[in-house]
């Protein structure tokens, strides 16, 4: 496997470069017995939408649970067991309400104090967390284990390619390791990379380099998708520059837009034994990812939502995939806008299916009603009251979910030909079984409204064709319209003429003594 050569490679590099250290564990154990712990915070917080995540909103995975959870059945291939602490995870969002964060950030740390002493911690997270009151919530967190670890532990983390860095976090890792594709496609891989490195580091005593440079430039996913130029190319060559002896992993990451903070920006990161070809790599990746600034595009047509839906209704085509991407719950957007809605119904759209828009007052109502029943519904706003309007539409309940979770509830209802789907939470449709299973055949439809800005894969090998629709919401397309921009660095497209060279900073702990 890949993954196996490179740390091949990098061993013999590894084991004579002057920054291997004898002792890493430093815990008095014999040697082999490492002690290894994981856990870690994912979510992706627009600092531009209105609601808060809550305890309820994050889905707590601990104990056995989170042992067996498929996505780390990696970490059993290991000579050393991971021993489980606490992983929260969320679909994107506004702001983490502060007591939430507290509350989870504790349950963490003490799980981990409970497991110390500890060779090794690895850190799952996403990077672009945001908390109320709090710049770098990510570096609060990643901070806050580095001092419960101690110094003798080494850290590594995986980050989601929209994971924005900062010293902090820098300074409190060895190594890191980020998606490398977007759509992600790679979170397993990514995961891998990251404790692979930490088992190498830890079999032969090596404290790595990580070298950081950050870059003033802040693009959408959705101008930044691996699949097209210009990022294809910059993400393609990160294999080869890991593969090279002295370097243990290369990262790109595109950073978190819609986050007004200092640290949101991107990131070329690179973790190894050679500091000198480190140093070179870095600046090479930021080089050439500022050169291409300006070359970064939505890779489908894009128009006002009323023109994707007269472009639409010219095509000859089925089904048009039209993305309402300001309101993307995936990337942070509420969820609950009925913009789309009405735009539908404006142009007397029929043949149409919208999935969905959270609304969890108008599911119940549907449920209530029950199937075929007709009914008036207010749709839209619940979460969100201030930053849209709800539209009124009379309704016929065609279908409800089975199931027992109120969270999980999910009506279909028929709005003047445009097939509807409620849901009782903030939620992707991503997959195909998200919509069979409501019953629905995307594929029927002339039309299909997603909340979404690219399509994942399932999607887009329906769609025919994407368009995307740049609508209003917390994860608005019109990034530099975005209304407040208080915190962030001087980055371009905000600072259009903005002068910058590359530079690199070290992590901290790649300069301590040991
Ligand atoms: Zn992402």
């Amino acid at each position: 496997m890949q993954r196996r050569t490179f740390l091949k490679n990098s061993t013999v590099a590894a084991l004579t470069s002057t920054l291997a250290r004898p002792g890493v564990a430093g815990t008095g154990r014999a040697a082999g017995a490492k002690r290894i712990a994981f856990g870690g915070i994912q979510i992706e917080c627009s600092t531009y939408s209105n609601i808060r995540a809550r305890m309820e909103d994050f889905r707590a995975e601990r104990d056995q649970e989170l042992a067996d959870d498929p996505f780390f059945r990696h970490l059993k291939t290991y000579p050393y067991p991971f021993h489980p602490t606490l992983l929260a995870a969320a679909v994107p969002g506004g702001p983490v309400e502060r007591k939430t964060y507290d509350a989870l950030k504790a349950e963490f740390l003490q799980r981990v104090t409970d497991l110390l002493p500890l060779d090794g911690l690895y850190l799952a997270m996403h990077g672009a967390m945001f908390v109320e009151g709090m710049q770098d919530a990510d570096g609060d967190w990643i901070e806050a284990a580095r001092s419960v670890v101690g110094k003798d532990c080494l850290m590594t983390a995986s980050f989601d390619l929209h994971g924005s860095l900062s010293r902090r976090i820098i300074d409190n890792l060895d190594m890191l390791s980020a998606f490398r594709t977007a759509p992600h496609i790679d979170r397993e891989e990514t995961a891998q990379r990251a404790c692979d490195m930490l088992i190498h580091c830890l079999d032969h005593s090596i404290r790595p380099t990580m070298v950081w440079s950050p870059i003033p430039v802040l693009m959408p996913g959705e101008r930044s998708s691996t699949v097209y130029e210009p990022a294809r190319h910059l993400w393609a060559q990160l294999p080869g520059l890991n593969a090279a002896p002295g370097v243990l992993d290369a990262s790109l990451l595109v950073g978190y837009v819609w986050a007004d903070e200092p640290r949101a920006t991107a990131s070329a990161v690179m973790t190894g034994t050679n500091p000198a070809l480190l140093e070179k790599d870095a600046l090479s990746l930021a080089q050439q990812y500022w050169d291409a600034r300006k070359e970064f595009k939505f890779g489908v047509p894009t128009g006002t939502f009323s023109e994707c839906i007269e472009q639409a209704e010219r095509l000859t085509t089925h089904p048009v995939v039209i993305s309402d991407s300001g309101d993307n719950p995936t990337a942070g957007g509420s969820g609950d806008r009925a913009d789309a809605l009405a735009g539908l119904l404006d142009h007397h759209v029929t043949n149409c299916l919208f999935a969905g828009i959270a609304d969890r007052p108008a599911t119940e109502a549907c449920y209530r009603a029950g199937v075929g029943a007709s009914l008036t519904l207010k749709v839209g706003a619940t979460l969100d009251p201030e930053a849209s309007q709800p539209v009124e539409v009379p309704a016929k309940v065609v279908f409800l979910l089975a199931t027992s979770g109120l969270p999980e509830r999910q009506a279909v209802v028929d709005v003047k030909g445009i097939r509807l789907v409620l849901t009782a939470r903030r939620r992707p449709f991503h997959e195909i079984v998200d919509f069979t299973s409501l019953d629905l055949n995307p594929g029927s439809f002339k039309i299909v409204v997603v909340k979404a800005g690219y399509l994942v894969p399932p999607i887009a090998k329906i769609a025919n064709p994407n368009l995307m629709a740049l609508t209003p919401g917390a994860v608005n397309q019109d990034i530099v319209h975005l209304p407040s921009n208080k915190y962030r660095i001087a980055s371009y497209p905000f600072v259009s003429d903005l002068q910058w060279k590359p530079f690199t900073i070290v992590s901290a702990r790649s300069l301590q003594e040991s």
